[in-house]
C-alpha cells in the first residue's frame, strides 16, 4: 500500500512509457492522477439497442430526445453538403441489433479521428431519417479500436469494463474497490461478472487517451492506502473519506445516481470540493497571517488632524463611509500594514473615503499614491481632490503616459524628492520605475483591472506601504473572500442621500427611435447624453467590427441630431486623443458622447442624464450596471435605455434591480468567475470540483475553519498536503 502522494514511478503496473506520457501531461503522482476526474458518466442501462430506436422514431414525440447507443463503426465517409459546401462526416454504427447513422457538420477532423471497426459510444438527440434512426452532432467516445470481433452489446460493454478496470485488479493486489465485483481469480472458464453500471469517461490529456487514463486510475486505486483526513471534522461531517470519494468517482457503485455524478453534486464530489476549498482557504489564511505580522508605518492620528480632515468634506459622510474610514484608521495607526479592500456599489462614494485616508498620510508627512486604470480618470480624480483639498492642501502630482519628457522628468523628481504628497496616476506608469521618497499608502481604484501580481510588484520597492483597494464592481461577499481573501474588507452598503433612482428601460432595435427621442428631450433641457456601442473587450481594445459599429452610430446620430456637437471615445484612440475627446464631453462642449466601454469606469459628468446602450446583450450584467452608474450622478432624474432584441430575460435583471451586489451575483452565475473577472484576472484558482459560485457557503465555512486551524497551528502533514494542493490548484504562493 502506498501513500496518495507517491510518485507514479512507484506503481509497476503502469508501463514506463505511459508514465512518461502522464508526466508530460503534468500527472506525476497518484494524487495528480486521481484528481483527474471523469468528465461524464454513462449509465450502461441507458444504452439503447439500436433496434429499439426503430420503434422510437415512429413516435413523433420521441424525436429530439437524448439517446445513448454504442456499436461498431461499420461505415465511415466524408461528403460535402450541396448548398453550403460544408464538410459532413457520416458514421454508420452497427450494434448487431441494427444500424444508426451519426452525422457531424463542419468538423472534418472527425473523419480522421474515427476508424472502421472501432467501438464508438454516442449520445445526443435522436432525429428521424428516411433510412432509419439518425443522430446529428452527437457527443461521442471511442471505446476501443475493436480489432477483435464484435459481440453483443452486453459483452461488448463488459469486455470494455474488464479492459478498463478489472484486469488491473487482477494484475495488482487482490484488494478491489468496494464497488467492483470480485474478478475471477484464475482461468476464464467461469462466466464474466456483470459490468459496473456506470461507465466513466475521461478526456484525453496530451498523449494519454481517456481510456489509458482510466486504466491507470483503476490500477492506482487498488495500490494506495487511505490517507489521514486533513479536513477538520466540521467540514468532513457526513462525507466519505478521501480515498472512498476517489473510488466512488472513478468506479461508481451501481447504487450511485448518474444524475448526481454528472452534475458533480454527489457526496464524493462534495468531499473533494471541501478539500479543495479548505486547502485554498488555508493558503489564504496563512498568507494573511504572515502579512499581518509585517510592520507598517504607523500613521499618527490626533484631534487636530481629525479637525483638519473634516474641513475637506463637502457633505457629511454616510454611516457606511464613516464605518469604512474608521476601519482604515484602525489599520494604519496600528503599526501593521493595511491590506484592505473597499467594496461598494457604483456611486456609493468610495473616492471620498480614499481621499480621507490619503489625506491622513499626506497631512502627517508621508506620500500617498492613487492608481487608476485610465488617464481620464487620473485627471478627473486630480480635479476632485484639488477641489476638496482646497488651496491649503499638500502638493499633488499627476503622472500619466501622455506627458512630455520634460514634464514627466519634473513629475518624477517631485515624487522622488518628496515635494509631492499626493500622487495620482495610471497603473502602468506607477508600476514602471517610480522612486518614491516616502510612500506610505497606495490606493488602487477599480481593482478589477489590477491583479494581485501587480500589487505584489509595487510592494517590492522599499518598505511596505498600506494598501487600499477599491473594486469597480461590487462582488458578493463570499466571492470577495475567495478572490481577495488575504485582504480585510470594508463594505459601503448604502448610497449617499438624495439619489434619484435611474429609470431603466429595455427596448427592441425597431424602437431605437424612442431612445433618440428621449435623448432629444434631455438635450433640449441642456443635459448631455451617452450612447454606448459594443466593443468586444472592456480592456481598451475594440475589434474592427465594433469600430465599424461606432462609425455607423456616429453617422446615425449626426443625421438624427444635426448640428449637435458629438465626441467619440474608444480604445483605439491614442491616450491623448481619448483624453481630449473625453474632456470635450466633461467640459460640456460636446453634448453627446459615443463610446465603447472605455467609459465604464469612474467617469463623472453630473450633467449627463441619459444613456442608451446599443446591442446591450453583448455586455455582462455588471458591466451594464457600471455603465448605468455613469448617469444619475447629480440631483436630476436620469434614464438608462438598453436596446436589444436578444437575451432579454437576462437583461431584465437590470430593469428589476439597482442593487449592484445582486446583479453581480446573477452575472457570476450566468458567466462564471473567469468571464466575470475577465482574462486579465488570472489569479483565479483552478478547482477540479469546487465551484466558487455554487459552493460559496462552503467556502465561507472553510474560511472559518482555516482561521481556526492556523491559529491553533497546522500539522506537518497538513502543511505538506497544502503545498501539494496549492500547486495543483494554481493558488497564490505560500511560503
Ligand atoms: P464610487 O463609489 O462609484 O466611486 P464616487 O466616489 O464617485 O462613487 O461618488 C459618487 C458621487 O457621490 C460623487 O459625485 C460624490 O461627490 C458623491 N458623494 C460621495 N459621498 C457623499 C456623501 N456622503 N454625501 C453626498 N454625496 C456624496
Ligand atoms: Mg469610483
Amino acid at each position: 500500500m502506498l501513500p496518495l502522494s507517491s510518485n507514479l514511478k512507484a506503481l509497476p503496473g503502469i508501463a514506463e512509457e505511459r508514465q512518461r506520457a502522464l508526466a508530460e501531461a503534468g500527472i506525476k503522482t497518484v494524487e495528480d492522477l486521481l484528481w483527474g476526474l471523469p468528465y461524464r458518466y454513462i449509465d450502461r442501462g441507458s444504452i439503447a439497442p439500436i433496434e429499439s430506436l426503430m420503434g422510437l422514431i415512429a413516435a413523433p414525440e420521441a424525436i429530439g430526445s437524448i439517446v445513448t447507443i454504442q456499436g461498431r463503426i461499420a461505415d465511415l465517409r466524408q461528403t460535402t453538403s450541396r448548398i453550403k459546401k460544408m464538410p459532413i462526416t457520416e458514421v454508420l454504427l452497427d450494434d448487431s441489433t441494427g444500424t444508426a447513422r451519426l452525422v457531424w457538420f463542419n468538423q472534418p477532423y472527425l473523419f480522421r479521428a474515427f476508424k472502421l471497426g472501432q467501438h464508438l459510444l454516442a449520445w445526443g438527440p435522436l432525429v428521424q431519417d428516411r433510412l432509419g434512426p439518425e443522430m446529428h452532432s452527437p457527443d461521442w467516445e471511442i471505446l476501443s479500436n475493436g480489432s477483435g470481433g464484435l459481440g453483443t452489446i452486453s459483452t461488448n460493454a463488459m469486455s470494455e469494463a474488464r479492459a478498463n478496470g478489472m484486469d488491473a485488479n487482477r494484475e495488482g493486489s487482490t484488494r478491489t474497490a468496494s464497488s467492483t465485483a470480485q474478478p475471477p481469480k484464475s482461468g476464464d472458464s467461469r462466466p464474466s461478472p456483470p459490468a459496473p453500471r456506470h461507465l466513466p469517461l475521461y478526456r484525453r490529456i496530451g498523449k494519454i487517451s481517456g481510456r489509458a487514463r482510466q486504466k491507470a486510475v483503476q490500477y492506482a486505486l487498488n495500490q494506495i492506502e487511505a490517507p489521514e483526513s486533513l479536513l477538520p471534522p466540521q467540514l468532513s461531517k457526513g462525507l466519505p473519506g478521501t480515498l472512498d470519494a476517489f473510488r466512488m468517482l472513478h468506479a461508481p457503485p451501481d447504487a450511485s445516481t448518474t444524475e448526481e455524478l454528472n452534475q458533480r453534486i454527489s457526496p464524493a464530489h462534495q468531499r473533494l470540493a471541501a478539500e479543495e476549498l479548505f486547502a485554498f482557504a488555508l493558503g489564504l489564511e496563512m498568507h494573511r497571517q504572515s502579512r499581518i505580522k509585517r510592520p507598517g508605518h504607523p500613521v499618527p492620528t490626533t484631534p487636530e488632524l481629525r479637525e483638519k480632515l473634516k474641513t475637506f468634506l463637502p457633505f457629511p459622510l454616510t454611516t457606511a463611509q464613516r464605518r469604512a474610514f474608521k476601519e482604515i484608521v484602525g489599520d494604519i495607526s496600528s503599526g501593521r500594514v493595511m491590506h484592505r479592500i473597499l467594496q461598494g456599489d457604483v456611486g456609493s462614494g468610495k473616492t471620498l473615503v480614499a481621499l480621507l485616508a490619503m489625506a491622513m498620510v499626506a497631512e502627517t508627512g508621508g506620500q500617498a499614491a492613487l492608481l487608476v486604470p485610465t488617464e481620464v480618470l487620473a485627471k478627473q480624480h486630480a480635479a476632485t481632490f484639488a477641489k476638496l483639498l482646497g488651496p491649503g492642501g499638500h502638493p499633488m502630482q499627476v503622472l500619466t503616459g501622455s506627458m512630455k519628457t520634460a514634464e514627466r522628468r519634473a513629475a518624477l523628481a517631485a515624487i522622488e524628492e518628496g515635494t509631492a504628497s499626493y500622487i495620482i496616476g495610471t497603473h502602468a506608469i506607477i508600476q514602471e520605475s517610480v522612486a518614491f521618497q516616502n510612500l506610505q499608502m497606495v490606493v488602487v481604484d477599480e481593482q478589477q483591472r489590477f491583479g494581485v501580481a501587480q500589487r505584489e510588484s509595487i510592494r517590492g520597492k522599499g518598505p511596505d506601504p498600506h494598501w487600499l483597494v477599491m473594486t469597480a464592481t461590487p462582488i458578493p461577499r463570499s466571492l470577495a473572500l475567495a478572490l481577495f481573501g488575504d485582504l480585510d474588507q470594508s463594505v459601503l452598503d448604502e448610497l449617499p442621500p438624495g439619489r434619484q433612482p435611474i429609470e431603466t428601460r429595455l427596448i427592441g432595435q425597431s424602437h431605437i427611435e424612442t431612445a433618440w427621442q428621449k435623448i432629444e428631450q434631455e438635450l433640449a433641457k441642456g443635459h448631455q447624453a451617452y450612447v454606448v456601442s459594443p466593443a468586444i473587450n472592456s480592456n481598451q481594445e475594440c475589434t474592427p467590427h465594433s469600430l465599424r459599429d461606432l462609425q455607423t452610430m456616429e453617422a446615425t446620430l449626426q443625421s438624427r441630431f444635426p448640428g449637435t456637437p458629438i465626441a467619440i471615445a474608444h480604445g483605439r484612440l491614442k491616450p491623448s486623443q481619448l483624453t481630449a475627446s473625453m474632456e470635450k464631453f466633461v467640459s460640456g462642449q460636446a453634448k453627446i458622447l459615443i463610446a465603447t466601454t472605455v467609459i465604464e469606469v469612474g467617469v463623472d459628468v453630473p450633467n449627463a442624464t441619459i444613456m442608451a446602450v446599443d446591442h446591450a446583450e453583448r455586455f455582462g450584467l455588471s458591466q451594464l450596471h457600471q455603465l448605468r452608474g455613469r448617469v444619475g450622478r447629480g440631483p436630476i432624474p436620469s434614464q438608462f435605455i438598453m436596446v436589444s432584441d436578444s437575451d432579454t430575460a437576462r437583461l431584465k435583471a437590470l430593469v428589476e434591480t439597482s442593487d449592484g451586489f445582486r446583479i453581480a451575483l446573477k452575472d457570476l452565475e450566468i458567466r462564471g468567475p473567469g468571464e466575470f473577472f475577465g482574462t486579465r484576472q488570472s489569479g483565479l484558482p483552478q478547482f477540479q470540483v469546487a465551484d466558487l459560485i455554487r459552493h460559496r457557503y462552503l467556502l465561507q465555512q472553510c474560511r472559518d475553519a482555516a482561521s481556526k486551524a492556523v491559529s491553533e497551528g497546522i500539522t506537518e502533514a497538513q502543511r505538506r498536503w497544502l503545498h501539494r494542493s496549492q500547486s495543483r490548484l494554481n493558488l497564490i504562493d505560500i511560503s
